[in-house]
Formats: C-alpha cells, sequence, structure tokens
C-alpha cells in the first residue's frame, strides 16, 4: 500500500503542473467532459463548478465552461448536463456487501411488517424451493414480535419436514424451526454459549426458537456452505446494486478468508465495479499473536490492488440494544441489574488493538453500547500512549448510545465517527425497543450526529447494508429532517441532532475517503484524483429536505468509466 500511495502522490504532482499550463491547450485532449452542471466538489477552495474534464480515468479539470472549452477535441465525448448536480461518488464506510449479495438470492422478509406478512412472504419462498434442504432467509424486523421474541411454532406451521434458518434485519438474531434445533442438538439441557443466548419457553424451559449472538452459530455452522461461485457472483452483484445507488467506494465490515478470497478473485478478473475496502474480521476465539499473524498474511496477500484493500481489522465490541446485548454502563431498565455483555474484556480489547495497531492495521470497532464505546475509546488511548503516534484513523461504527463525556474523546484520539444515519428516527426500534430499554435521560444520547459534527470530529456515513438500506441519499435525508423517508413534515426526533446538507454530503464523499484512507486518490472532485463521480437528475440543494430520498442516480462513474446509467441518460456513454 506505501508503494501505491507514492505513485498517487507522483501522479498528482505531474497532473499539478500540467493544469498550471491552463493558458494553453492541452496536448491532449479530454477523454469525457462533463458541461453545464451543478457540480458540487467536496472542498473548502471551490466548492461549485460548471464543468469537469476527464482523461485516462483522472480528473484532469474542474471549472467553468470556457476553462473546460480548451480539452474538447476530435475524441472528446461532451455530456451536457442541462444543470443537474454532480457530486464525488459515494463512500459507503460501513456495509456487509458480500454477505448482501449472498442475500438477494433467499428468502428476503425486510419488508414485512406484521407476523402475517410474515408468514406470507415464507410460505412462497418455501413453496418455490421444493428442492432445497434447508430453507434460508433474512430480514425479520425485530419489533415485528414482542420482546423481539419470534417462536418455532409459526416456522413450524409452515415448514416442519425441513430444517429453517432466518438471520433477523440486524444479523444478531435467528429464528429457526424445531427441525433446526434438532439438527443442531439443543434441547432444554443445552447451556447458553459464551457471549450468546439461547431464548426459552419461559415456563418449560425448552428452546423456543429464537438464537441471540454466539448461540446462532449452534445453527448457522450446519447450513450448507455456499460455493466459490455464489460468492463472486453475490460480489457483482452487490457492487452492481452499489454502482447503482452511486457509491463507488465501500467498506465491507465482516470479511473472512473465503469473503476475501471472493473479493480477490472478482479483481483478479478486473470487475470489481467500486473500491472495496475488506475489514478483516479478528476471529474471537483465537490468541493474539495467531490472529495477527492470519491477518497480516489475508493483507499481503492483496497488496499491490487498486480496487481491494485489507489493511483493516474488525472488532466486535458489543451487541446491539434491541436484544439487550450492548455493553452498557449502567443497567437496562427492567432486567434486574444486567448490563448487558462485552465480547471481549477491556484487558483483553486492550491486548488485541495494541497489537494490531502496532502491525499498521486500521482498526474498525463495533461499539454500540455507551460501554462499549468507552472501553473502545480507552483501548485506542492506550494504543497511542503505548505505540506513538501514527496516521491511524480508527473507526468506531454504529455508536448509538453515548456517555456525553465521551464524544469530545473521538477529536483528541482522531477516530472516526462512522454513523449510520438511517437509523436515527424515531421508528419502532427506538420507540418500542430501545428507548424503554434505556429511559428518556439516556435516550437523549442516541445517535448524537450534531453534537459529533459540533465537537469537530470527523463523521463519516455507513450503511450497514443490508440492516438498514444501501441508499446514501435515504441515509443523509434522514440524518437532516431525523424522520422517516416517506414521513412527510412533522417533528424532528431529537431535534438538537440533526445535521446538515453540506456536512452529510461531506461524510459520505470527503470524510469517507478519508476513513478509506484513499482522500488522496478520491472523495472530491480536483484536478489529479481518480474520476469516480455521479450525476444526480437534480441539484439536492434546489429540494426540500423532504424530497432528497427520491433524488435519482443518473449516471455512476468510477476512474472514468460508466459502472451505472440510467437507461433515459448518457445514451453515448456505452
Ligand atoms: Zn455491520
Amino acid at each position: 500500500m506505501r508503494t501505491h500511495r507514492l505513485a498517487g502522490v507522483l501522479a498528482l504532482g505531474a497532473l499539478a503542473s500540467a493544469c498550471q499550463l491552463e493558458q494553453r491547450p492541452p496536448a491532449t485532449p479530454a477523454d469525457l467532459v462533463l458541461r453545464d452542471g451543478a457540480v458540487w466538489t467536496a472542498t473548502a477552495s471551490r466548492p461549485w463548478a460548471e464543468a469537469l474534464a476527464i482523461r485516462e480515468g483522472r480528473i484532469i479539470y474542474v471549472g467553468d465552461a470556457a476553462g473546460a472549452q480548451r480539452f474538447v477535441g476530435r475524441g472528446t465525448t461532451v455530456l451536457e448536463l442541462g444543470g443537474r448536480m454532480v457530486l464525488p461518488g459515494f463512500h459507503d464506510t460501513h456495509a456487509h456487501p458480500l454477505s448482501g449479495g449472498l442475500e438477494l438470492g433467499e428468502c428476503n422478509l425486510y419488508e414485512a411488517r406484521t407476523p402475517a406478512e410474515i408468514e406470507g412472504a415464507i410460505r412462497a419462498c418455501v413453496a418455490a424451493r421444493p428442492e432445497e434442504p434447508w430453507i434460508r432467509g433474512n430480514g425479520w424486523q425485530l419489533p415485528v414480535f414482542p420482546d423481539a421474541n419470534p417462536n418455532k411454532a409459526l416456522l413450524d406451521r409452515i415448514v416442519s419436514d425441513r430444517p429453517a434458518f432466518f438471520y433477523a434485519a440486524d444479523g444478531h438474531s435467528a429464528w429457526v424451526n424445531s427441525k433446526a434445533l434438532e439438527l443442531a442438538g439443543i434441547t432444554r439441557e443445552t447451556p447458553n454459549p459464551a457471549g450468546g443466548r439461547i431464548e426459552r419457553d419461559a415456563r418449560s424451559g425448552e428452546p423456543s426458537g429464537t438464537l441471540r449472538e454466539e448461540a446462532i452459530g449452534l445453527v448457522s455452522s450446519r447450513l450448507p456452505p455456499y460455493t466459490p461461485e455464489e460468492r463472486t457472483g453475490a460480489v457483482r452483484r452487490a457492487l452492481g446494486e452499489a454502482n447503482r445507488l452511486g457509491i463507488t467506494s465501500i467498506t465491507d465490515a465482516d470479511v473472512g478468508p473465503e469473503y476475501l478470497a471472493a473479493y480477490q478473485e472478482v479483481d483478479r478478473r478486473n470487475e470489481l465495479t467500486a473500491r472495496v475496502f475488506a475489514a478483516l474480521r479478528v476471529p474471537e476465539e483465537l490468541p493474539t499473536a495467531e490472529m495477527l499473524s492470519r491477518l497480516k498474511a489475508a493483507r499481503d496477500g492483496v497488496r499491490g490492488s487498486n480496487r481491494l484493500r485489507a489493511a483493516t481489522a474488525k472488532i466486535y465490541t458489543d451487541g446491539v440494544i434491541e436484544s439487550r446485548t450492548a455493553a452498557l454502563l449502567a443497567p437496562y431498565l427492567g432486567r434486574g441489574g444486567d448490563t448487558g455483555p462485552l465480547v471481549f474484556e477491556p484487558a483483553a480489547l486492550e491486548e488485541r488493538v495494541l497489537a494490531l495497531d502496532k502491525a499498521g492495521f486500521q482498526l474498525h470497532l463495533h461499539a454500540i453500547g455507551d460501554r462499549a464505546i468507552r472501553v473502545s475509546l480507552d483501548a485506542l488511548a492506550r494504543a497511542r500512549e503505548v505505540n506513538g503516534s501514527r496516521d491511524a484513523r480508527p473507526v468506531l461504527a454504529h455508536i448509538e448510545l453515548f456517555d456525553p463525556a465521551d464524544l469530545a474523546r473521538f477529536r483528541g484520539l482522531g477516530a472516526i465517527a462512522s454513523f449510520q444515519p438511517f437509523w436515527a428516527q424515531a421508528d419502532e426500534y427506538i420507540t418500542e425497543l430501545t428507548e424503554p430499554a434505556l429511559g428518556p435521560a439516556r435516550s437523549r444520547w442516541l445517535y448524537p450526529i450534531g453534537s459529533m459534527l459540533a465537537s469537530g470530529a470527523m463523521v463519516a456515513g455507513g450503511s450497514d447494508w443490508t440492516v438498514s438500506t444501501l441508499n446514501p441519499l435515504e441515509a443523509i435525508q434522514v440524518a437532516i429532517l431525523r424522520r422517516a423517508p416517506e414521513a412527510g413534515p412533522g417533528p424532528a426526533w431529537l431535534p438538537e441532532e440533526r445535521a446538515d446538507l453540506p456536512r452529510m454530503l461531506q461524510a459520505y464523499t470527503i470524510n469517507g475517503a478519508y476513513a478509506h484512507h484513499a482522500e488522496r486518490e478520491t472523495g472530491s472532485l480536483e484536478a489529479g484524483k481518480l474520476a469516480d463521480l455521479v450525476v444526480l437528475d437534480h441539484n439536492l440543494f434546489d429540494v426540500p429536505a423532504e424530497a432528497i430520498h427520491r433524488t435519482r442516480v443518473l449516471l455512476t462513474l468510477l476512474e472514468g468509466k460508466p459502472v451505472w446509467r440510467d437507461s433515459t441518460f448518457a445514451a453515448e456513454l456505452r
């Protein structure tokens, strides 16, 4: 990666001097010129421009229309934008593209909002798969069931002869039928595994069909493995979906060896249509030294690629509030003093963070509860004390519930706040499962995006797709209004934590690039940078915030080449 970055710097230097010769016609015309657009550059020095020229995958000019004319030659394609908006391609700093791509081929429960709708969706799915040995699916929404606790009886009514396994939308719970419990040998006598819970019938003590966190593996380990072809197909499908929404750079926040192999294979065939930043999952069961050597080997295996990097280590520090598995500083209400588990005790977390940081990995920490956030920050602070200062850019993802005292520590530590802004709305996850577990005083500090921005910390955006929508524009709208995208006008949830449009666009462009250690190459529209950009059907600054989510992405370019084009737009680009 060091040589790669150096190459980028040299290229930047060469292009910068070329641009100083702007007065004279360039020796070589541009491949593509975009004209008459509202070009939002994500730079402070020139936030807006009208035109942009691209040659050999890089931006060679950003400025007014007259200036762009000098780059138009015989072979140049000129796109007249008619005032449409151009932006840097979006960076999603926390998503699960590969598993999302796999899910696109399975039973989908994401849109079902009642038990009856869920039953209907599963019935249809089972009927369509008469041959498959397992029925597997994803996306049941926790609030559909009381206490987020569906029962095996409902599944047994639909499918009893084959095992059935359904991940919850957040991936932290699974719902299985009796056949699956039987195959996995889970009975009344089975103890809860460390870091997991087998939900049980209150009277009989029998497993009731819902598994939390580490207990999921008791059944998921029996699922037939995906084939390498299914995984590479999933990469292509997911990145295609990302491109359609304007995403050109994406973090896969949970990459094990098989996933990395799939990304490498697609990269080897030159078919990655977005830059992929693989966050290598830290295996929780391994001692630190062995874990470290595995991750280093994985990182070394992808050096030299310009679309795939694997220099980030992902650690789960806790679970989620809705199922009471997030680690809190004070107890959950009504749970008898339970504060929720940490995945690693603080000393064990610190040991791993220190070792990974010293080996040059960027840390990407899942931290949701205020205790998980605090121990994560403590470990990162310790890493700076012990390992000295370096350009570490650790990322804390999700960061749902804060002790306000910890907000200011992000800036001090240079930690990046990767929020999932789509979650900052008073949906049933908040009103039914989160606020009742925390009470009003703590609930004030849920997703404090506005306070984090005000603190001067680096805020980036992420979808956590398929947990929630992959569409950055929907998430941006929610961050601005703190309301559901379709809800129309009305009160904001925690209005003091609203963000504004320019800052959210920065979060999804230049700040995302910074989080990806890629801001020298992408994230803004400047001469010398790679031409990763999107064209939207209108200027986001010209419409009310309520309409942002209806904006369409007409064109997505990666290194100047279309990776998505709306059929109504720019037919001259193939
Ligand atoms: Zn995630």
